[in-house]
């Protein structure tokens, strides 16, 4: 099994490169941010729960993510590993997926982070908010304040995988082909 993060401030363009990343190598890929929109789209409780904080650009809550990776951390049948798109967002999240895959014998073995400077992001999800509708998208308070929250509490995790030997920047300005080979380049050299 060989386990991956993406990682990079939002409209970075994770997201898209994720999907196609996971079909090329044989991985799952799980997006937390898709799993929360899928509880907002169903009407769940959690998902009442949470669209106020996401459509503010805050975290929702580590326990909420952590669950739902945990249910998702034994289905990797017939895949040769995960591709993990907008998890973990904080140490205190990667510490536990940490315990999850190492209490099945497997680790992160690599954590692959789109760079993309300030103005195109804010210029990309402000385009991208007409397309996909999200309310977080939309505002562009809403839009600065996720780029702060990844500022703060998600990009320290960069620190904590650098140390370990991890982290591997990938220039994320481009054309969508371009990055894709890129970040196809590194993860070839770690799938076998
Ligand atoms: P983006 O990368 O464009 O910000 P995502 O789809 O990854 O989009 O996330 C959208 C929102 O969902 C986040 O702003 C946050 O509110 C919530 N969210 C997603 N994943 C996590 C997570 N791992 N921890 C906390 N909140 C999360």
């Amino acid at each position: 099994m060989v386990n991956f993060l993406i990682f990079g401030p939002p409209g970075s363009g994770k997201g898209t490169q994720s999907v196609r990343l996971a079909e090329k190598f044989n991985l799952l890929h799980l997006s937390t941010g898709d799993m929360l929109r899928a509880e907002i789209t169903a009407g769940t409780d959690l998902g009442k729960k949470m669209s106020l904080i996401m459509s503010k650009g805050e975290l929702v809550p580590d326990e909420v993510v952590i669950e739902m990776i945990a249910v998702k951390i034994d289905s990797t049948k017939g895949k040769a590993g995960f591709l993990f798109d907008g998890f973990p967002r904080t140490v205190a999240q990667t510490v536990a997926l940490e315990k999850m895959l190492n209490e099945r014998g497997m680790k992160i073995d690599s954590m692959l982070v789109l760079d993309v400077d300030h103005d195109e992001l804010v210029k990309r999800l402000i385009a991208r908010a007409e397309l996909s509708g999200r309310p977080d998208d939309k505002d562009p308070k809403v839009i600065e304040n996720r780029i702060d929250v990844y500022r703060e509490k998600t990009e320290p995790i960069i620190d904590y995988c650098s140390k370990k030997g991890l982290y591997q920047p990938v220039n994320g300005v481009g054309s969508i082909d371009d990055i894709f080979v890129r970040l196809a380049e590194h993860m070839s050299k770690i799938v076998r």
